[in-house]
């Protein structure tokens, strides 16, 4: 039997200690679902306050000196999962202990030091997949997430001529990890990497193009959304360099991690599935008493559970949403997001406006969120674009049909509801292509219309609650990168150090 592969996942969240949105997720399901697939995976994640808070018993196994630049000196903690992942904690009070979320200080602003902050995160992933690594244990792979860990291919590159093969996963292309040119001195990068084929984007230094460029492999969360990022529309100033490597793009979906099953969620009111659809009745008069929505009982609850921001099509929900309540339905709406604050003071006046039948929960409860998947009737999320999305997945196996528009993974993974779709049993939600206003009045309507009409809605929520969207097969495509990843670097490695990547 061949010795099982190494991987080094880096990630500067994971949920549920650490979350702003669906890396967290995943940060916490790939590696375990990887570990279940036979593959020896770690985690490399700062030590923010909540993880030793979360495991005290964490132990130091490795002091790093200050690696160079002005990144300061740093340990490692050793931890595990719930799940038995090995959990290398970067401990460095001066970068991570400090109130507020992992990138924003608790006013909101971005920290002044996210370049050093997550430059040491990525160097300490490079020394760790390097010759030069502290640890007897050393990966095949290292697999970085996002313009926070984006950096480490190119140390690796630069600074230790080689180490592990490198997976870069595009989680959001919109976040790149912009810094000014002098930050490169700081981070112990040399000059000699501010070229066009280097770290240099338009005059800046850009994390995640170092990424994009040095690794050897590139996903994303959704083969949609790998089309998409090659071109300029959604390609951020990256769709060139993205049409380039090409070859060693794909795209690959994430999975529902099992906490999202409305037939064992301890959160619910009561369970329920496919075959027990009218036990999701109690979840949602449940949510209604405790949103305190009052009124019609029959009209029909729309959800949005967001990020209150323009990528996610916020303005076009405030757009209509007066003419949706308005409406013969007379539907009702709960919103729980935060964000933007003109989104969160649009959704203040719309509950005002509207009292007793929309429920602005400005804020970020994830309690909350599972009770709002199990209770409402229809989840709508408008984005403008959506590299995989997880909530139209959570409602889909929650048996509550999502309007989405056609982009990125929300394409992927919902079905409309055509009579075609609906005979083949494959419709499971309700699409919409141009992102204006008008065409989601157009889809929501489609939702109410078609909700109002028992026996079509069952078979649309049992459509949606029968898909796959397991980790395991996630974790089948991402091991098939990785053995292509490892493939590439034995191919450099023979061919001498001119190699650069695909
Ligand atoms: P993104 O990562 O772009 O924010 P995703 O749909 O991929 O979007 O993932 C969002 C994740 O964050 C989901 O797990 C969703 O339930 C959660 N989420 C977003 N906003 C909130 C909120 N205000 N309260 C609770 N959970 C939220």
């Amino acid at each position: 039997m061949s010795p099982a592969l190494r991987v080094l996942f880096v990630t500067s969240e994971i949920a549920p200690w650490q979350k702003t949105g669906g890396l967290g997720d995943i940060s916490s399901a790939l590696p375990e679902a990887l570990a279940r697939a036979g593959v020896e995976v770690r985690i490399l994640v700062p030590a923010y306050p909540a993880l030793p808070l979360a495991f005290p018993d964490a132990r130091p196994i490795a002091e790093i000196p200050p690696p160079g630049g002005r990144l300061p000196a740093s340990r490692l903690l050793q931890a595990a999962t719930p799940g038995g992942v090995p959990l290398l904690l970067l401990d460095c009070p001066a970068c991570f202990e400090r109130p507020g979320g992992p990138y924003q200080s608790p006013r909101g602003g971005d920290w002044p030091d996210n370049a050093l902050r997550f430059g040491l995160l990525s160097r300490v992933a490079a020394l760790l997949a390097s010759n030069a690594s502290p640890l007897v244990w050393r990966p095949d792979i290292l697999h970085c997430n996002d313009w926070q860990s984006a950096l480490a291919p190119a140390y690796l590159h630069y600074l230790h001529g080689g180490g592990a093969a490198t997976v870069m996963t595009i989680h959001n292309l919109a976040f790149q990890g912009l810094f000014p040119p002098s930050t490169l001195a700081d981070l112990g990068l040399p000059q000699s990497a501010f070229v066009f084929d280097g770290v240099e984007f338009y005059g800046h230094l850009s994390c995640l193009k170092a990424g994009l460029q040095f690794a050897d492999r590139i996903t994303t969360v959704s083969p949609t959304y790998a089309r998409e990022i090659q071109q300029a529309e959604l390609g951020f100033g990256l769709d060139g360099l993205l049409r380039h490597r090409s070859a060693v793009l794909s795209g690959i979906l994430n999975g529902v991690d099992a906490r999202w099953n409305p037939a064992t969620d301890p959160l619910l009111t009561k369970h329920y599935d496919a075959q027990h659809l009218a036990a999701k009745e109690a979840n949602r008069r449940a949510l209604r008493a405790e949103l305190g929505l009052i009124g019609d009982v029959t009209a029909p609850l729309l959800a949005v559970v967001s990020r209150l921001t323009h990528q996610k099509g916020m303005d076009l929900l405030l757009a209509i949403a007066d003419q949706l309540l308005d409406g013969p339905a007379e539907a009702q709406l709960v919103v729980l997001g935060n964000g933007e604050r003109g989104f969160e003071a649009g959704l203040r006046a719309l509950a005002a406006r509207h009292p007793g039948r929309v429920a602005a929960m400005i804020g970020f409860d994830e309690r909350l969120a599972h009770r709002i998947e199990a209770g409402a009737d229809i989840f709508l999320m408008p984005s403008r674009f959506e590299p995989c999305g997880l909530n139209q997945l959570y409602s889909l196996r929650y048996g509550t049909p999502p309007v989405v528009r056609a982009t990125g993974g929300l394409a992927d993974t919902v079905t409309d509801c055509t009579p075609e779709a609906l005979r083949a049993g494959l419709a499971t939600g309700f699409v919409f292509g141009p992102p204006d206003a008008s065409a989601l009045l157009a889809a929501a309507s489609r939702a109410i219309d078609a909700w109002g009409k028992r026996r079509l809605w069952r078979r649309l929520q049992r459509n949606g609650m029968s898909m796959d969207f397991s980790w395991a097969k996630a974790a089948a495509d991402y091991l098939d990168v990785y053995r292509a990843a490892r493939a590439a670097r034995d191919i450099a490695a023979a061919s001498g150090p001119e190699y650069n990547g695909g």
